[in-house]
């Protein structure tokens, strides 16, 4: 099939190339001609594992280009697909403006029947007025269907390639034999829908599965009260087949381009609708909290933070990822800077993306684990990357100027911190703190 993908961010970029793996032509189209250019040179412009060595084979293979021209791309596919951004506004709905605009030059572009499918994360509605949009601005026939997406970034290829389902909202027959089709090689568990309820299932999936982090921490935070281990608890749990073991681990709260703002866009959509969703409220705000934890155990080791030298390990908002949008260490970071401390930072891939939106005199960017923990008054651990696994604590101990570490991940067992001298806290193991 001919397909153009709109927007080549970790959905777009990721879904063209695999589409293209599949033996589709894809044409992958972004309005940054700098991201054009990174991709048409070789280069790619997002971390994601694997990522590149796919690219380079599918444009090899002639299956796979990359264009500003969305005209053209449009003109020469027979399904397209809409992947740009929908960001939080400050009141926390979605912002359309990308998918409208996307919409409009679609409509403008129209040469013929097309089929327009969403997988940006957009409000229930959202398709309709996309069809109404892109039908003001053509006199062309076309179909509409909203195919969100599910991926993680990070396991972007794997999660594209072999989905757990794939949701199909059409409305129309062609629309659902052809996507269909489409999708068919990844997966048997297609399911289709009506549009609204496929644009809700997206909503209802990141809500629930924030729901599961927001609920796990506050049995975290109890368990460091009542003496049990959150680690042990989460696993008898998880062994519950109605509960299962994902998302049931404790540290300091998700962050990300996707659950914050789903999370506050579905609160929302609610919203308008005079519906009070008290439960995602509660788990928002127990997120936020989360994260403080953090300044809240330094704060009690060291008193003051003023004039102290903090390290912290792992920027992005999870490993495998240069991502930081909406990371915890953005926030954690911050709240250390305004209370005086000096912060040395490391990330194995994130440092330059955080470094673009966070500078500040006191805060150093270093260019390795040693780096940023020697003579550090305590170590903050906000990411779970598997290069700090493989540090042993005794190392750890060894670089930092007094013995703290504040381990907001759960990286370290019991058995890895026997003889050591560090004082050290976790998330929810009070038996280790
Ligand atoms: P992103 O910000 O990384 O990428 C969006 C891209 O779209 C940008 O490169 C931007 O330049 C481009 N764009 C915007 N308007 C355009 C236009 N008119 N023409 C051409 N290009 C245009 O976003 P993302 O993280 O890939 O997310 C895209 C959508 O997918 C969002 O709705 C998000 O909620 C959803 N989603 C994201 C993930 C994830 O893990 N990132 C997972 C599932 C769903």
């Amino acid at each position: 099939m001919k397909l153009a993908v709109i927007g080549t961010g970790y959905v777009g970029l990721v879904s063209g190339v695999c589409f293209s793996e599949l033996g589709n032509d894809v044409i992958c189209v972004d309005k940054i001609s700098s991201k054009i250019s990174m991709l048409n040179g070789g280069e790619v412009p997002i971390y994601e594992p694997g990522l590149k060595q796919l690219i380079a084979h599918n444009k090899e293979e002639g299956r796979l280009s990359f264009t500003t021209d969305l005209t053209e791309a449009v003109r020469n596919s027979d399904i397209v697909v809409i992947a740009v951004g929908t960001p939080s506004m400050s009141n926390g709905q979605a912002n359309l403006s990308y998918i409208m605009e996307a919409a409009k030059e679609i409509g403008q572009a129209l040469n013929g029947f097309k089929i327009i499918v969403t997988k940006s994360t957009v409000p229930v509605g959202t398709n309709e007025k996309i069809r109404d949009i892109i039908a003001e601005h053509s006199m062309y026939p076309f179909e509409i269907a909203s195919v969100p997406e599910f991926l993680r970034e990070g396991t972007a290829i794997e999660d594209t390639l072999h989905p757990d389902r794939i949701i199909i909202g059409a409305a129309t027959e062609i629309v659902k034999e052809t996507l269909i089709e489409l999708h068919s090689p990844l997966t048997n568990n297609i399911m289709i829908t009506d549009i609204r309820s496929a644009e809700m299932i997206k909503y209802a999936s990141n809500a629930f599965l924030a729901t599961k982090i927001s609920f796990i921490n506050e049995i975290a935070n109890i368990c460091e009260k009542v003496g049990a281990d959150v680690t042990q608890v989460a696993r008898g749990m998880g062994y519950d087949k109605r509960i299962g073991h994902s998302f049931l681990k404790a540290g300091i709260g998700y962050g990300g381009s996707c659950f914050p703002k789903d999370t506050q866009a579905l609160v929302q959509i609610a919203g308008q609708m005079d519906y009070d969703f008290k439960l995602l409220k509660s788990v928002i705000e127990v997120n936020h909290d989360q994260r403080f934890n953090i300044i809240r155990k330094l704060e009690a080791i060291l008193k003051e933070l003023s004039g102290r030298t903090i390290a912290v390990w792992g920027l992005a908002f999870k490993p495998e990822t240069d991502d930081i949008r909406d990371a915890p260490a953005l926030e954690i970071i911050s709240s250390l800077l305004s209370k005086g401390a000096r912060v040395k930072a490391y990330d194995p891939i994130a440092s330059k993306n955080f470094s673009n939106v966070l500078q500040h005199e006191c805060l150093e960017y270093c260019n390795n684990v040693r780096e940023a923990a020697e003579n550090a008054d305590a170590l903050c651990i906000l990411t779970e990357w598997n290069e700090f696994r493989e540090i042993s604590p005794d190392l750890i101990q060894s670089w930092l100027k007094l013995p703290n570490l504040i381990d907001g991940r759960n990286l370290y067992s019991e058995e890895e911190l026997k003889g050591t001298q560090l004082i050290y806290y976790s998330v929810g193991r009070p038996n280790m703190n």
